[in-house]
This record gives structure tokens, sequence and C-alpha cells, in this order.
């Protein structure tokens, strides 16, 4: 049966990353970049977003994952998540953060049901962390980490790969997913956003740091085929280890063709594709008197029939420029 959400490719969005907020507490030198805030007034109401992930459900979308900004740093958020699992068992519920704010939280959503965290650390080196992301918060993500563990919560972690940043870090970040049960990811760099000193020569490329990592572990792949809301990493088990290692070849082997996912972004504009400005606005349907959720509905089908192959737009931009405009902090990764 063909897919609700289905496009001209032939490619069937599954997947939709939520954006609670543009705000964040962290101001990592690749993803702030200038821009202004968006207007409380416009960033969506919790009762506007499950009244949405209600639609998305019924339009086939089985997992939904929460970001930012830093979702954390909205008010009531894990209260809002903790609501959102009760109310839709269905869904696959994730969050990613940087977790800073979420240590206090992890046990009550672990007993939500929100199992599958993702957290951002680029670097293991505290003075590092701090020069990168603008904070001297290192120990707070570290204790967020041991009780996400200590929780049973299935952790990811994930470490966007910058030549000149963090890529003499491999030795350690391969020693932490060998002594945790987790993933431990490297994200290419990517062309998102103005501003976040994105070039070429910056990129850290995924078979590079396979051949790096290689030198500190034996490394077997993992055929993640066979699971559903697979995501776009390739994974490799650590001879001897407790977690795993992989890469997510964002930039130099995009994986456009298999692309299941749909981005909501804080002020309710739905975008198809992480390389693209084409934005489709939700929230004023959603509140218009004569509109509402029946003419949302019409937009996402049609947004969903027309997803771009975002590869064709990264071959079309210059290098050593963003192809997205917006900046990643507002679409949330
Ligand atoms: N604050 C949350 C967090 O830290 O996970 C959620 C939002 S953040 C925008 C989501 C992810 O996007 C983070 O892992 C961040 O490192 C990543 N990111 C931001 N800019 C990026 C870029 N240009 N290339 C690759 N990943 C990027």
């Amino acid at each position: 049966m063909r897919s609700i959400l289905e496009d001209s490719h032939g490619r069937k969005a599954s997947y939709m990353r939520v954006s609670v907020t543009d705000r964040c507490n962290l101001r990592c030198v690749y993803c702030a970049g200038a821009g202004d805030f968006i207007p409380h007034p416009n960033i969506l109401r919790y009762e506007e977003i499950l009244d949405l992930m209600d639609l998305a459900l019924r339009l086939s979308i089985e997992k939904v994952r929460f970001t930012g900004g830093e979702p954390f740093v909205r008010k009531g958020f894990a209260d809002f998540l903790v609501a959102a699992a009760a109310r839709f068992p269905a869904l696959e519920l994730c969050v990613t953060t940087n977790a800073t704010l979420l240590g206090d939280q992890v046990e009550r959503l672990a007993k939500a049901g929100v199992k599958r965290i993702n957290i951002s650390l680029d670097t293991l080196d505290p003075a590092k962390f701090a020069r990168v992301t603008g904070r001297d918060l290192y120990s707070r993500v570290r204790e967020s980490v041991d009780r996400c563990l200590a929780a049973g919560v299935c952790l990811k972690i994930n470490a966007v790969a910058m030549r000149g940043v963090n890529d003499d870090e491999v030795a350690g970040f391969v020693e932490l997913a060998r002594t945790h049960p987790m993933d431990v990811r490297f994200i290419e760099f990517m062309p998102v956003g103005l501003e976040n000193g994105w070039k070429d020569s910056a990129v850290w490329k995924a078979e590079d740091i396979l051949a790096e990592a290689a030198r500190y572990a034996d490394l077997t792949p993992v055929d993640t085929a066979c699971i559903k809301t697979r995501g776009p990493a390739r994974m490799y088990a650590i001879e001897g280890g407790l977690g795993r290692l992989g890469v997510i070849s964002a930039y130099s082997n995009h994986f456009c063709d298999t692309c299941n996912r749909l981005r909501l972004t804080s002020d309710g504009k739905l975008r198809t594709c992480l390389f693209s400005d084409k934005v489709y606005r939700l929230r004023q349907a959603l509140r218009h008197p004569k509109l509402g959720i029946d003419a949302v509905e019409r937009i996402i089908r049609k947004a969903g029939r027309h997803k771009p192959l975002g590869h064709e737009l990264l071959e079309r931009t210059p290098k050593d420029h963003g192809v997205c405009r917006t900046r990643m902090a507002s679409i949330g990764g």
C-alpha cells in the first residue's frame, strides 16, 4: 500500500523532528551564528504541538524526535515530554539535547518511556568544551551521560567532526564507546546556516575518521538495515567493547535517497529537506479560524509529495557557502 507521505522519489516520511525552541544556552561556534530569535507569540504552544503530533501519527509518522535550540531551556519541556509519552504510546519518542539541563530529569523521563536520548558532545576536553560552546559546563554534560546510563536510557553521543577542532580526539571517543554501553557517532560538519564558519577544508570526512579509529580498535560493521526506523549512521561494533562507534557522512556521502525525515520548526514551519530553505507554514493555517487542522493536513500531504532530493541542492552550491541560509539552531539539526 502506498504510504500516506510518500514522495515522487518513492521515499516514505516516517520520522519527524520537532524543534520546540530556537533558543539555546550554549553558543557553539559552528551552530549559533547571527540572527534574531523567533518572537514568543510565534512559537507553537505545547497543545498545538500535540495536535500536530496527533495528525502526524495519522499520516504514518512513527518516530518523533524533539530538538531545539536546546529543548530543555523551554519552560515546562520535561513535563510536556512526559505528557506526550503518555498520549502517544504508539510513537517512538526521542530527544536530542546538549544535556546541560538534563541531569535532574533523566529518571522521570526514562520512567515515562522516553528512553532514547541523543546527547551532543563534540569534545572530551573540558577546556575545549568551554571554547567551542562558550560555556564552562562540561561536567554537567558528563553527569547527565552517567545518569542516562544508570537509568537504562538508550544513549547516543553525537560529535560534530571538525578539522582543527576535534580531529585529535578519535582515541578518546573510541575509548568512551569501548567502555560504555552507548553509540558514539561522528557527524560530518554540514553547510547549513550562514556565518557558522563552515568551509570545505573544515569537513573531517567519515572515511578519514574511520581509518583513524581503526588504529585504536577492531571495528566490525553492524548491519542496521533490518531496523525499521534506523538512522543514517554507519555503525561499527568495537571488539571487546560495550558500545559502538559510528559515522554520519551527511556531507561527503549523503543519504538523501533514503531520507525519511520531516522537520517542524518551533514557529510551525515544515521543512522537507535540511539543505533547502523551502518552508510550508503550518502555524498560520492551524491558528486560522476557518482553516485549522484539516488545512494543515492538506499542506503536509502536499509537502510530503514534493520533498526534494537534497543532494541536488548540495551539488549546486559553490564551495565554502552554506546551502541553507537558516541557522541550524532554529531548524533543530
Ligand atoms: N541543543 C540540542 C543539541 O545540542 O543536541 C539540539 C539542537 S542542535 C542544533 C542538534 C544537533 O545539530 C547537535 O548535535 C549539533 O551539534 C548539530 N549541528 C549543529 N550545526 C551543525 C552543523 N553545521 N553540522 C553538523 N551538525 C550540526
